[in-house]
This record gives C-alpha cells, structure tokens and sequence, in this order.
C-alpha cells in the first residue's frame, strides 16, 4: 500500500507517517527531511538549497523528484507514506511515472485538514527531538521537566531553522498556490478521502487507520 499524506505545512503529516510507520512497517519517505540532511552532513545539494529552504520556498521539482526516484529503487516494506511529496503538479505527474515503473500505485491520497489558525499556533509553538522526531509544541504538549523526550529519553531537542512567521507565511502562500491544486488533481483521479487533521494524535490516526482498512 503507498499513500500522500497532504496538507499545509503544520498539519501533522510527520506525526502521522511515523505512527504508520510504527504500526504497519511503512517506509516514511519526507523530502523535508531528506533536504535537512542533505543541509546538515553539508553535501554540495544541501548547500544550494538552504536559503530556499529558510526563507520557505519551495526547492526544484527536479531535485526533489530525484531524491524520491532514489528510494524507491531500494527496500519497499509495507509500502511507501510520501509525506511533504508531492508539492506540485510536475511532481505529481513524476510520482504517478516513478512507480509505474515499479509496478506500483497510489493505493489513497489522504488530505489532512486544519485551519490556518491552527497551523500557525502549532508551526510556532513546535519543536523536535532531535533523535526520534517526537513533536512538541510549548502550549500543548512541553517538553517534560526534566528535558527528556517521552519517546526515547534523549535531550536533544530542535526548532526548525524555518518554523517562524515570516517564513510560515511563505510556506503557507506556497501550499496554496503551488500544492493545494494536488487536492483537485487527486479528487479527479477519484484516489482523493479527507481527513480531519485537527485534535488528537490518535483521533487523527483513527481516521487515517478507517480509510485505509475500509
Ligand atoms: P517540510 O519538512 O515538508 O515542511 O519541508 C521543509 C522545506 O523543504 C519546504 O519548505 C521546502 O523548502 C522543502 N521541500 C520539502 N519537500 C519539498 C517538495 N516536495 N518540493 C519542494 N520543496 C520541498
């Protein structure tokens, strides 16, 4: 089974990609996450895309069609979550071609909705551990007292370079006339379900767990 989760920025793709990964040995395939390691072990494609990715833009179609290409010619487990892919038509278009030429398909896109006010108080509010992932957010969910993560016990924890206003409305303004389009692309393919990505973790993943076990 392969599936998009989509959504703005902030809407809890991650989040959910890891409980699936957790519970159905799914690949989480995240090109953010990719990028930001191709920034951090300094590789020359790292370098090239940093500012853009500061400043909230989106990176080129090709490199990030690149990075996805490469993973799947490697292990397919339970199938892939593309989280944070696809960001644009083209991309889209590379994605449906990628894995035909794996015999594979899109099994569901699942569209995760949450209003914008919600994105902005979760984007500015969160941070990571830097060893599990696990999210935080200072008003809902604080980092415990004693600075270790509930996850994994590690005390290392991240804001992103680019979970500030300034470029969250950058991102926003990109999710929308860039990605947002992806929501009519996939509903005429008829492979687009909605899902409400506002309240608990597990009342989100419930839902997502009811589309692809339905
Ligand atoms: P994310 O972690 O998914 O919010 O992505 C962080 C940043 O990485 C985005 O704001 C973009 O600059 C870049 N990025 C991630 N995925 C893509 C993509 N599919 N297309 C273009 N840029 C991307």
């Amino acid at each position: 089974m392969n599936i998009i989760l989509l959504g703005p920025p902030g809407a809890g793709k991650g989040t959910q990609a890891r409980k699936l990964v957790d519970g159905r040995n799914m690949i989480q395939l995240s090109t953010g996450d990719m990028l930001r390691d191709a920034r951090s072990s300094g590789t020359a494609m790292g370098q090239k895309v940093a500012a853009i990715m500061d400043a909230g833009e989106l990176v080129t179609d090709e490199i990030v069609i690149g990075l996805i290409e490469e993973k799947l010619e490697g292990d397919h487990g339970g199938g892939f979550i593309f989280d944070g892919f696809p960001r644009t038509l083209e991309q889209a278009d590379a994605l449906n071609d990628i894995l035909a030429k794996h015999d594979a398909s899109l099994s569901h896109v699942v569209a995760m909705e949450v209003n914008d006010k919600a994105l902005v108080q979760r984007i500015t509010a969160r941070s990571t551990c830097g060893n599990c992932g696990e999210v935080y957010n200072d008003i809902t969910k604080p980092i415990p007292a004693d600075e270790k993560c509930v996850n994994c016990g590690g005390s290392d924890f991240k804001r992103r370079a680019d979970d500030n206003e300034e470029s969250l409305r950058t991102r926003l303004m990109e999710y929308y006339k860039k990605t947002s389009p992806l929501i009519g692309y996939y509903h005429a393919k008829g492979q687009l379900v909605r899902v409400p990505g506002l309240g608990e973790i597990d009342d989100v993943a419930a839902g997502i767990a009811d589309v692809l076990d339905g």
